[in-house]
C-alpha cells in the first residue's frame, strides 16, 4: 500500500471513531509533530484542514514547505510549549488559528503584548490544566489559576470591541506513568468539563470548548464529552493498532 492510501484510510477510520450516537462528532486536530510535510501535503489531499505541531520551528518549517508547494488552507493548531522569545514568529505563522497550550497568565499577557505581530483574523485560545498533578507537566494548576485568567480575558474584552485573540476553551491530557491509564484520563477528563461549567456559570460565558484526548485515550475523551481530540500515532505510526 502507497503512504497516501494508508493514511487516508487511517484518518477515515479515525473520523469514524469520532461518531457519537447522541452528539456530533468532535474537531479532529491531526498531530504531525512525527510526521514529514509531505505526511500533511497528503492528507490535505484527502481533505483534512486541521493539523497539529509542538514546535515552534518545525510548524514554520512546515507551514513555508506548504507556500512553496502552493497547499493552501492548512488551519494549524499549536500544542507545545511556547519560549517568549518565539512568540513573534509564532504569530507570523500564516494559517495559525489555535494554540491549546496557554500554560500561564504570564504567557497569555506576552501575547497579547505582541498582538500587532499575528497575521491571521482571530486565534483561539485554549487554557491548558495540569489535571494530573504531574511535576513536569504544563499548566495551569487550578481553577483560581484559571478564573485569573478568564479574568484577563474580560479586561481585554473591555478594552476592545471584537478581541483577536479569544478564549476558545480549556485543555488537558491525561496522566503519562499511570498504572491505570484509563481511569487516570477518565478522571482529568472528568475534571476539565466539571472546571469549564463553573466558569461559564461564574463568568458568564458563552460555552468553551474541550481539547482533550490523544491516541491512546482519545475514546474516553469522546465519553466525556470533549469538542476536539488531537491525534498523532493513531494515524501516522504503521504500528499502530
Ligand atoms: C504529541 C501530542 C499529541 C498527540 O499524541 P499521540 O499520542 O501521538 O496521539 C496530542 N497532544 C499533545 C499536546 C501532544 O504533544
Amino acid at each position: 500500500m502507497n503512504r497516501d492510501e494508508f493514511l487516508a484510510i487511517r484518518l477515515k477510520h479515525t473520523l469514524k471513531k469520532l461518531e457519537r450516537p447522541k452528539s456530533s462528532a468532535p474537531g479532529l486536530v491531526v498531530v504531525s509533530k512525527y510526521s514529514p510535510v509531505e505526511d500533511v501535503v497528503l492528507l490535505h489531499g484527502a481533505g483534512h484542514r486541521h493539523f497539529g505541531e509542538n514546535r515552534i520551528d518545525s510548524l514554520i518549517q512546515k507551514q513555508e514547505a506548504l507556500e512553496q508547494q502552493e497547499v493552501e488552507g492548512v488551519i494549524w493548531h499549536f500544542i507545545g510549549n511556547i519560549q517568549s522569545n518565539k512568540i513573534n514568529r509564532l504569530l507570523k505563522t500564516k494559517g495559525l488559528s489555535y494554540i491549546h497550550s496557554i500554560d500561564s497568565l504570564k504567557l497569555l499577557e506576552q501575547l497579547f503584548d505582541r498582538a500587532g505581530a499575528f497575521v491571521g483574523n482571530q486565534l483561539g485560545l485554549f487554557l491548558q490544566l495540569n489535571t494530573s498533578e504531574e511535576q513536569e507537566k504544563a499548566g495551569f494548576a487550578g481553577y483560581d489559576e484559571l478564573a485569573a485568567a478568564v479574568n484577563f480575558f474580560e479586561s481585554q474584552g473591555e478594552k476592545n470591541k471584537k478581541p483577536i485573540f479569544y478564549l476558545a476553551g480549556l485543555m488537558t491530557m491525561g496522566k503519562i506513568r499511570t498504572e491505570n491509564f484509563e481511569l487516570d484520563a477518565r478522571n482529568s477528563f472528568k475534571k476539565l468539563m466539571q472546571f469549564k461549567k463553573k466558569l461559564e456559570r461564574d463568568f458568564d460565558l458563552s460555552p468553551l470548548k474541550l481539547s482533550m484526548g490523544m491516541s491512546r485515550d482519545f475514546p474516553i475523551a469522546l465519553e466525556e464529552g470533549t469538542d476536539w481530540v488531537r491525534i498523532g500515532n493513531a494515524i501516522f505510526s504503521e504500528d499502530h493498532k
